[in-house]
This record gives structure tokens, C-alpha cells and sequence, in this order.
């Protein structure tokens, strides 16, 4: 059957055989419509089934294909209630064996006599006879058997749809399609690095004729969906900074003098990016810029140039922040660095009172505010400004896209910048943030030490608090991080609060201790923190609330219960909460684990403090997914690439994706053709948004 017609994959799946209103309900719980979505749901794994044998040289555990016929009859006995079984004995030239088959009535009239049948299954020796349980069974008549005898797909399925039914579905597609599909990859890149054709590709990474097939089909089809998907991220920047007419800041003198007048001297890299900021606001096109930095590097004071280059304008700019402890801090530095310089700056967080928040609302929409920092409080609806110019979000991770459209759509193309402290390689980065230009803080401000890390155990609790009383009395401060935080919320409480206790009654009966757990309110938190800032604190109990951000220069120790319950780029963060003045400091993980990955993410710990590096690591150590959350930077999911595994296409597939754009920016050539289509698929969604703001 042959259809060549140029949109047969977007055909409906009830054209195929065997797939009617019912089955195509099923399919479309898997997501699968269309023709193109079911050739393109590749498998979960693989089943082995190409090894074959003549009865007579099975063994016991081989998993094999075999050939036999039937001798007599299947017997059917009931052993209980719900336990049918059926047997019969496959012979062949060399031997015989005996098969079992559990519960599955059909089986009794499923066997012709004389017929051959090709097996499979698992071979087991029970009381010294060779027996095979539940063997797969299909008539062999000479032609390429499809269940036995290869490598058999395993799909990720839902109930109601076995593995059979499935399978037979993807081949009718791919029968379908053959001939009548077209290869979105051009000609010469196909060429340049010997990739298979399209077809052969989907074919094998359905039904492999061996595993070199697999792995040339798969290695394809990663490449294909990396560049898609790369090409994508980069068209859409391109696209952005051209169709998007935005503010063009004026050239200010005076963030010269902001310069001259802070209380520190800025490091090359924060100049270095800043220059970046500068040029991006200049121009006439809309800024879309991620910062990256390690935890310390300073990103907060760059914020602060560009707030106050945008007021400079004439604009107003908001900064949003992911918890209101934090939002407090940047509002004391911003605020005090700008007053100076007659700029009003406000605080909106969702603990104000009424009353407190429609005063700032009131002067936003009046201007008389000229810079707003605040939580997600600033995305609410009845949160609006004169002349909104420049958009910052800190600690980007902590955000989903959507949040930052809803603040960018407060004003008219505004400019965007966007702070992140979980840094992450270059080449990542390039797809996690691949519609918007990057800016690296490489360098930390002068004078820092490295924090040093320990791991240890229970048994050093005795000296550790030793040693943290001994810090305490010179002056410094420490933080004890306990993990359980909001997912049982009545244990969590309990925890902190006995923890606090022990920590308060028995370690440390002659320090002062506070305590900052979920439970309390977002002004209770504020006022112990206070506290801690204020020094009135010398140990701070808490859960992750200080994950992000803070700033407490003489807090010199961060230990961390449980630490083997934390991801690595948490606890780089935790840990970036000290090592911010000029004093030793220390970080002291506690690792109740004795799991070799809970062993390797300590050492990972101990050995780097370089978050890019920490950040490599976890990928290793987690897998991409659960630390990214592709979801929520906006990126389409991936069908079969891996973003660690795959890593080193991902660098090949990063160089061609700028070969393409540079040779036809816009994908307008014919043998680009197929590429532009399949970027307008996958990115379906975010071309969406993006026309929304
Ligand atoms: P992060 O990049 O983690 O957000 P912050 O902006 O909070 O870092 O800066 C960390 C600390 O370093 C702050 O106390 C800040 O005032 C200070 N700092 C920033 N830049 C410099 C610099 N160039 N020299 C000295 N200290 C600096
Ligand atoms: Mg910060």
C-alpha cells in the first residue's frame, strides 16, 4: 500500500488496519493522532530475539528463537480457581521440549498439527527437563517472521494497548509511509557525516535488523531532533531580536559615577557583562539576555547598572525574585545603592498588608515608583506601570516562562534580562536557553577563599559543634540546614522544631539559635532572619529557605544534615551562603547514606567549587531531566535525545546548526525546507507564546 501524497503522516491513525474509533481513543492517551506521531513513537527498549537454535542446543536460561512443531495435543489442566494451565510438547529434528503456558485459554486451538512454528521465550531446566514458560508462538511460512528471530521493539504503552497491537500499528505506518515521506535533513549534511536515510532510520529504530542498525537509526534520529531543536531555539532568537522593535535606552554618563561611587571595585567579568547589558539596551531591538554566574560572582550590583539605566531613560524596571527573604535583600541594596541618585525604589512581596501593597500598585501606575523588586506578587493582575522598560528575573530556575511572559507583558516590548545562578556548560546552555543571548561572569570579586567542604559522619558531630562554638566566639555566624521541607509538612515541622530544640537545649545551651521553617509566615521568616543579619543570631536553624540568594558575609559555616538528600546544584547553593566576606569559611555535609551515588555527589562536594563543574557533575550523577525541568524553560520534549548521553552529537549538532543559519539565516533554501517544517511542529507552542507578548 503506497501513498504518495506529501501529508500522509498527518493523516489520522484509523486509516490503518485494525484501528478503528475505540483503538484510535486508546492511541491517543499515548498522544498518538497521526501517522507521523505513531512513526515517531520510539521504542522504551528492546527485546533481543535474533539469537536461534535447533531444540536440541537449548540450554538452560538461553533466550532464543527456535523453530518446532507440535506433538499431539495441548493438555489443559485447572489447578485452582483463576489457574489454567496448558502444555504440549515442540520437537523438532534434534529434540523436543516441553512448553508451558499460564491462564492462556487460547492457546488450546491456537496449533495446527505439522504446522512449523517458530518460538521464543525463556529456556529453564525443572527437575532435569528443559521447559519453556509462555513462549511467544507465530506460523512459519518461509516469510521474515515478526515476532521472533529479531529484535523486538518494547513501547511505552497504557492498558488496553498490548505491545502486539502496537507494533503491528507502527508497521502498518511505516508501511504506509514508505516511499511517501521526505528527509528534513539536506542532502550534503547526510553526506558530510554518514547519516542513514530517513526511512531506513524509522524503520530500524522500530524493528532493527541488528543492533549496528539500531544504532546508526538512532544516532540519526538524536542528531535530527537535537538540530531541529537547536536550529529552533536559535531561528526564534534571531527572530526575536529582528521582528521586535524595543526601547532604545539613552547612553548614560552617570552609571559611570554609580560605578565610581560603589562600596566596591567591579571585577573585569561584571564590567565585561555589563558592557554586554549596555549595548543589548542601546539598540533598538528588544534585550533578551541570560546572565550566568557562580554563586557570589556578583550579579545583583550588575541588576542595579541596568535598573538604574533604565530609569535614566525615563523607564521603570522591575526586578523579581523568587522568595520575599530575598526580594527584602536586593530592595536594601538597590534601594540604599539608588537613593542617592533621587530614584524611588519599591518592595512587593506577598506578605505586605492590603493597604501597604495598593500604595506601590498606586504609584506604579502613577510613576512616582521608578524600580519595583518583589516575589510573584509583581505578576498579579492588578500590578501596573506607567512605563515599564526592563524586566530582571534572579535566579531564573526558580521560574517557569510563563511567569516571566506575564512580566514582560506589564509593558510595551520591554527589555528583558534574566540572572541565573545554577550556571551550566556552554554547550547546554545553548539549548536550555537557545533563544536568548548569554552573558558569563567568570570571575569572582578579589579577596574570596574557597569555602572548604568536609563530609562527614554522625561520630564527628562532637567536634563539629566544638568547632562551631569556636567560630561562634570569634565573631561568625553559622547556618545548620535541615532537609525535610514541604513534602510532609507535619513531619517537617516536627523535625525543625526538634532539631532546633536538641540544637538549642543540648549543643548549644550558651548560643543563640533561631529557626526558620515552612510553617511560619513569610514575616516571620523576615524577622528572624533579621535577626541573623543583625548578628542578634549565632546559629540559624533552618530548612531550604535560604537555598537562594542571601547574603550574610559573617555567616562562615554551613552544615547540612541529610545532605545526601539534596541535588548537587542545591547544595552548591546552599553552600554559595557563605565564603561571601573575607573570612575562612566552611561548608560540613553530614551523609547518612552509605549508597555508592550518595558517596560520589559527596566527593563531587568535596572536590570542586567551581558551579559550572558542580553542575556537569549532577548531570552525570541525575540525568538532565530531573535537573533542568525542560518543561518549564519552554523547550519541547525530547522524543529520543538525551541531553547528557548524548552530549557529544549535541556539540557536532551545535557547529552544523550555525553552518545552516549561516548560509540561509532564515531557512528559505529548498533543501531547507524540510527543517523549517519540522522546527513549525516542535515548536508549535512557543511560537504561541512568543506572539502572545
Ligand atoms: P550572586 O551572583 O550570587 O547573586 P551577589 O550579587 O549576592 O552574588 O554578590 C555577592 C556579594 O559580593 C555581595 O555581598 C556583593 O555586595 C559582593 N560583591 C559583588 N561584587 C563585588 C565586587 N566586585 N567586589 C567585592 N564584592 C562584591
Ligand atoms: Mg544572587
Amino acid at each position: 500500500m503506497k501513498n504518495h501524497s506529501e501529508d500522509v503522516t498527518g493523516l489520522s491513525i484509523e486509516n490503518l488496519k485494525g484501528i478503528g474509533r475505540e483503538r484510535a481513543r486508546l492511541f491517543a492517551k499515548l498522544n498518538i493522532k497521526t501517522i507521523g506521531d505513531l512513526i515517531t513513537y520510539f521504542p522504551r527498549e528492546y527485546e533481543d530475539r535474533s539469537s536461534v537454535k535447533k531444540i536440541g542446543e537449548l540450554s538452560d536460561g538461553d533466550c532464543c528463537s527456535f523453530k518446532g512443531v507440535i506433538k499431539g495435543r495441548v493438555s489443559e489442566s485447572r489447578i485452582r480457581k483463576g489457574l489454567s494451565v496448558f502444555k504440549a510438547v515442540i520437537e523438532d529434528e534434534t529434540g523436543a521440549l516441553q512448553a508451558i503456558w499460564f491462564n492462556q485459554r487460547h492457546v488450546a486451538k491456537a496449533f495446527k498439527p505439522m504446522q512449523p512454528y517458530m518460538f521464543y521465550g525463556k529456556i529453564i531446566k525443572n527437575v532435569g527437563k528443559l521447559e519453556v514458560h509462555n513462549p511467544v508462538y507465530e506460523v512459519f511460512d518461509g516469510e521474515e517472521p515478526a515476532s521472533t528471530c529479531r529484535i523486538m521493539p518494547v513501547y511505552p504503552s497504557t492498558s488496553g494497548l498490548s505491545q502486539n497491537i502496537i507494533r503491528s500499528a507502527v508497521r502498518s505506518a511505516l508501511d504506509l509511509v514508505d516511499g511517501a515521506i521526505t528527509d528534513p535533513l539536506p542532502a550534503w549534511l547526510k553526506q558530510e557525516i554518514l547519516l542513514k536515510d530517513y526511512y531506513y532510520c524509522l524503520k530500524n529504530i522500530h524493528f532493527p535488523d541488528s543492533m549496528k542498525d539500531l544504532k546508526q537509526a538512532r544516532y540519526r534520529l538524536v542528531f535530527e531532533e537535537l538540530l531541529i531543536l537547536q536550529l529552533g531555539l536559535l531561528s526564534i532568537r534571531e527572530s526575536l531580536k529582528g521582528s521586535r522593535k524595543g526601547i532604545a535606552f539613552k547612553k548614560c554618563l552617570e552609571v559611570e559615577q554609580l560605578i565610581e561611587d560603589l562600596p566596591f571595585k567591579l571585577t573585569n567579568a561584571q564590567r565585561r557583562v555589563f558592557r554586554e547589558i549596555e549595548a543589548d539596551m542601546e539598540s533598538s531591538t528588544v534585550m533578551n539576555r541570560l546572565v550566568q554566574g557562580d554563586v557570589g560572582s556578583g550579579k545583583t550590583v550588575v541588576a542595579a547598572l541596568a535598573l538604574f539605566k533604565a530609569v535614566r531613560s525615563g523607564y521603570q524596571g522591575a526586578l523579581m525574585v523568587p522568595t520575599s527573604l530575598l526580594a527584602e535583600q536586593h530592595y536594601r541594596f538597590i534601594g540604599n545603592l539608588l537613593e542617592r541618585y533621587n530614584i524611588k525604589t519599591s518592595l512587593l512581596t506577598g506578605s505586605m498588608s492590603k493597604k501597604e501593597k495598593q500604595l506601590v500598585c498606586d504609584e506604579l501606575r502613577e510613576g512616582t515608583t521608578d524600580i519595583v523588586i518583589g516575589t510573584h506578587a509583581l505578576i498579579e493582575e492588578n500590578v501596573t506601570f506607567r512605563n515599564l522598560g526592563l524586566v530582571i528575573t534572579d535566579e531564573q530556575h526558580r521560574f517557569g516562562v510563563r511567569q516571566r511572559t506575564a512580566l514582560l507583558k506589564k509593558g510595551e516590548n520591554p527589555d528583558m534580562l534574566v540572572m541565573t545562578a545554577t550556571p551550566i556548560p556552554r554547550t547546554l546552555a545553548l539549548i536550555l536557553y537557545g533563544d536568548l543571548d548569554i552573558s558569563i561572569i567568570n570571575e569572582l570579586p578579589p579577596g574570596r577563599m574557597p569555602v572548604k567542604t568536609y563530609v562527614v559522619d554522625e561520630s564527628m558531630r562532637p567536634r563539629i559543634n566544638a568547632f562551631i562554638r569556636r567560630e561562634v566566639l570569634e565573631g561568625r555566624q553559622a547556618y545548620i540546614i535541615c532537609p525535610l521541607v514541604e513534602e510532609s509538612e507535619q513531619m517537617d515541622l516536627q523535625s525543625a522544631n526538634e532539631l532546633a530544640q536538641r540544637i538549642s537545649k543540648e549543643d548549644f545551651p550558651d548560643l543563640k539559635v533561631g529557626l526558620i521553617h515552612g510553617r511560619l509566615s513569610p514575616k516571620e521568616i523576615e524577622g528572624v532572619m533579621a535577626q541573623f543579619v543583625q548578628g542578634k543570631i549565632d546559629v540559624l536553624v533552618s530548612t531550604t529557605v535560604v537555598e537562594v540568594g542571601v547574603d550574610v558575609k559573617n555567616a562562615t559555616i554551613m552544615v547540612i544534615e541529610n545532605a545526601e538528600r539534596f541535588g548537587l546544584a542545591q547544595l552548591h547553593q546552599l553552600r554559595g551562603r557563605v565564603g561571601r566576606g573575607t573570612h575562612q569559611s566552611y561548608c560540613i555535609l553530614y551523609n547518612q547514606s552509605d549508597s555508592r551515588v550518595a558517596r560520589d555527589r559527596m566527593e563531587a562536594m568535596r572536590t570542586t567549587n567551581d558551579g559550572f563543574v558542580v553542575s556537569e557533575m549532577d548531570l552525570h550523577l541525575r540525568g538532565p531531566g530531573e535537573f533542568f525541568g525542560t518543561r518549564q524553560h519552554g523547550i519541547p520534549d525530547l522524543k529520543i535525545a538525551n541531553l547528557y548521553r548524548d552530549i557529544e552529537v549535541l556539540k557536532k549538532v551545535q557547529y552544523y546548526a550555525y553552518k545552516i543559519l549561516y548560509g540561509d539565516r532564515n531557512l528559505e533554501h529548498a533543501e531547507n525546507s524540510g527543517l523549517k517544517k519540522m522546527i513549525k511542529i516542535r515548536f508549535e507552542e512557543r511560537l504561541k507564546e512568543i506572539s502572545l507578548n
